[in-house]
Order: structure tokens, then sequence, then C-alpha cells
């Protein structure tokens, strides 16, 4: 595919980047006992608001999918049982047990529906977006554990693999999915395993939900997982970036990428014990997006609303070219106060929570079980199956003479 897409410098002169959203997640949603039950993507566009940072510009509002574009990856009768459960409110055995809705892990609650379409129109857009070469930042995206014909792991559909589609269906040859996010993508993993378009590179945390995504799981033999051991720091990150991250996404010459930043990777989450800085997330995300010219950054799971505001509105501020501030204006700190979590107990949350975007780096050791993981990691991929076709092509016709 010509044009933007195969820009040969790779420094990838860009249009300026996009945020995607939309006033459907202030509504109330997940119920009332559920981890989700937070302010999430409301908090950072709120917070981008008071620092100035989203301008009308630069907003883009997310469509809703719909039932045809719903169609490009779900099964029609699941999407119908979502839709009736959501206008009803109630599910009977046999829908629940079949499609996993209407559980404790994936409740009902007014507007699950509409809610989960747009967060698949939000990416669809952002990938159309995306390739006329751009950033997009869509932080309500990043569902990455929905099924094909059942909810998982408390998403509905799975809208990173839509924005993935959308850039396949625009004629786009070569796409690396990165999952950032605590627990394995494994629903995208799985989706794009027979596709010889898509890479999948997974870091996440050891023996979480859905114990999916070990070192020795390449999938059809283009992804590769990197599962991180519990008080994951800075330094660790740095080594497996540096060592297997950016120099796989190299060889796989992505004309786009998309990414799931899912804020639970962060020190503070309560359902994960990794011990990353937002400052190293940021650096590490400025360096993966410049190797594409089409970028699609999504949020994901996250259940700290402080850690999580923080990480995005800073994301979106790094991304957009903003220093971001030492000291917050009044508006910003209010709305961080208002944040509440029945997770997290009050002498719990610190202060620095309250008062900046900017964590303290948390460096530390790089442990040996680390170095072994990269190690381990590249010894598991299939250099000829990540290399783009044409490049196996020509090594072959070299090899044959
Ligand atoms: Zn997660």
């Amino acid at each position: 595919m010509p044009g933007i897409l195969d820009h040969p410098d790779r420094t990838h002169s860009r249009l300026a980047p996009l945020f995607v959203g939309h006033a459907i997640y202030r509504q109330a949603a997940y119920g009332s006992n559920h981890p989700l039950a937070i302010p999430r993507v409301e908090s950072v566009m709120d917070l981008c608001g008071a620092l100035g940072w989203l301008g009308e510009s630069e907003f883009r509002a997310s469509p809703r999918a719909g039932l045809d574009q719903l169609a490009w990856f779900h099964a029609s009768d699941y999407v119908q049982a979502l839709r009736q459960a959501s206008e009803t409110g109630r599910v009977d055995f046999e829908v629940r047990r079949r499609y996993a809705i209407g559980t404790m892990e994936n409740p009902l609650f007014a507007g699950v529906f509409e809610r989960a379409s747009t967060s698949v129109g939000g990416s669809i857009l952002a990938a159309e977006l995306a390739l006329e070469g751009r950033i997009v930042f869509h932080p309500a995206g990043g569902t990455h554990h929905g099924r094909p014909d059942r909810a998982s792991g408390f998403c509905y559909f799975n809208d990173p693999v839509f924005a993935i589609l959308a850039l396949l269906r625009a004629g786009t040859e070569r796409v690396v999915y990165i999952d950032l996010d605590a627990h394995h993508g494994d629903g995208v993993q799985d989706a794009f395993a027979r596709d010889v378009r898509v890479r999948t590179i997974s870091l996440h945390e050891r023996g979480r939900w859905p114990y999916s995504g070990d070192i020795e799981d390449t999938g059809e033999g283009r992804a590769c997982n990197l599962p991180v051991p519990a008080q994951f720091n800075d330094s660790e990150l740095g080594v497996l970036l540096d060592e297997v991250v950016l120099p796989l996404t190299q060889t796989a010459a992505p004309q786009a990428l998309v990414v799931t930043c899912g804020a639970d990777a962060l020190d503070g989450d309560p359902l994960s014990s990794m011990r990353l800085s937002n400052v190293v997330w940021w650096s590490a995300l400025e360096r993966i997006v410049a190797l594409a010219p089409a970028v699609v950054v999504l949020g994901g799971g996250g259940y700290n609303p402080w850690t999580l505001a923080r990480y995005w509105s800073g994301l979106w501020g790094r991304l957009s070219g903003r220093e971001i501030p030492p000291e917050l204006p009044a508006e910003a700190l209010a709305i961080l106060r208002g944040l509440r979590c029945d997770l997290i107990d009050d002498e719990d949350v610190r202060p620095e929570w309250l008062t900046t975007l900017v964590d303290r780096p948390n460096r530390g050791a790089v442990r040996d079980q680390i170095r072994a993981l990269a190690d381990r990691a590249l010894a598991c991929v299939d250099e000829s199956a990540w290399a783009p076709a044409a490049e196996r092509a020509s090594r072959q016709a070299v090899a044959t003479i």
C-alpha cells in the first residue's frame, strides 16, 4: 500500500494527534460493586480540559458502531442477546450461561449495549483517522478480552480487534498490536492468530487472569508474550523494551500500530502487583509511537481512578506535545480530590495522587529472571514469521542464488 504508510525515512511527519471520546462515559456503569464502577475516561477528559489540552479541533466524538460493523467480528446471536439484555435489564439462565452476560464479571447495566458499541465505533474511527498519518488517542478503547461470541473479563465487545480490522479493510498489510495492560491480551491475539498481516506483542503480569500468554505461546508464530513477575519496575521495563518490544516491532516494519495501555500496570493498582511509574510509560510510548506512521493508542484496564486519570491525561499531554506541569491548576486539583474508589482505603490514597500528574520513577535492580525472559522471548520468536512477506521473499531468493 503506497503513500503515507510507506514513508521511507521512518521519521513520520504527521498530522496533529486527535483525542476520541464521548459523553456516554459520564453515565454510571457496571453497577455499584464492580472494579470498573469508578470514574475513568470522564476524569481524563476533564483533567485534560482543565489543563487546556483538549481544544475543539483536537477532539472527535466517537460514533456508535452499527450492527453491520459489529458483525465484522461478533456473532449476530451474541450481539442480539446483548442488545436485548441491555434493553430489558434481564437475562435468563441460558443467555447468561451461553454469552457470559449478566454475571458478576460482566454485569448488565443501563446502556451497556450503547456504551460497548460506542467504544467499538471509537476504535474504528481512531483507525480511520490514524491512517491519515497521525496518532489517535481513544482512552475508552482497550476491551481486549472480548470474544466473538461472548463477553469476557469485563469486556462485552473487543474494540482493539475492530481498530485492527479497520486498518486491514483499508488495505494496510502490516499491523503490530502491542498490549501493555497488566493482563494478557488474549482476545486480540486469538482473533488474528491466523492472519499473516498482524503481529501481537503482550507484556503482562505472570499468573494473573486469564492465565494465558506464556512465554512459549507464540500463537501461530506471530505472537510474542512477555509474562513479567510481580514488583516489575521501571528499569526492568526498559530492558524488555530495548531488547524485545522495540526491535521486534521494527523487524515487522508496521504500517500501523495499535497499542493498548491499561493503567493497571501502574504501581498502586488494586488488581495487579506491577510497580511501574507513569513517567516510564510516557517515555516508552513516545518511543513506540515513533515506529509507524499511523498509530491508535487505546486505554484498557485500570482500577485506581487516581493513577489512571494521571497516567492517561499525561499520556495525551505528551503525545500532543505538551509540557507536563509540576503543579496543577485548582480546577485539576479539584478533579483529583473528587475521585473515589471502594477498593482503595482513604489512608492508602498517596499525597502525590492528589497534587501532581507526575510519579516518581520507580527504578530498581534488574532481576536475572527479566534478562532470561528477554532471551527466551527472542528464542521463541520465529524471525521469518515476523519479517514482512516481501523481505522474506527476497531473503529466500538470495538463498536460492
Ligand atoms: Zn487489565
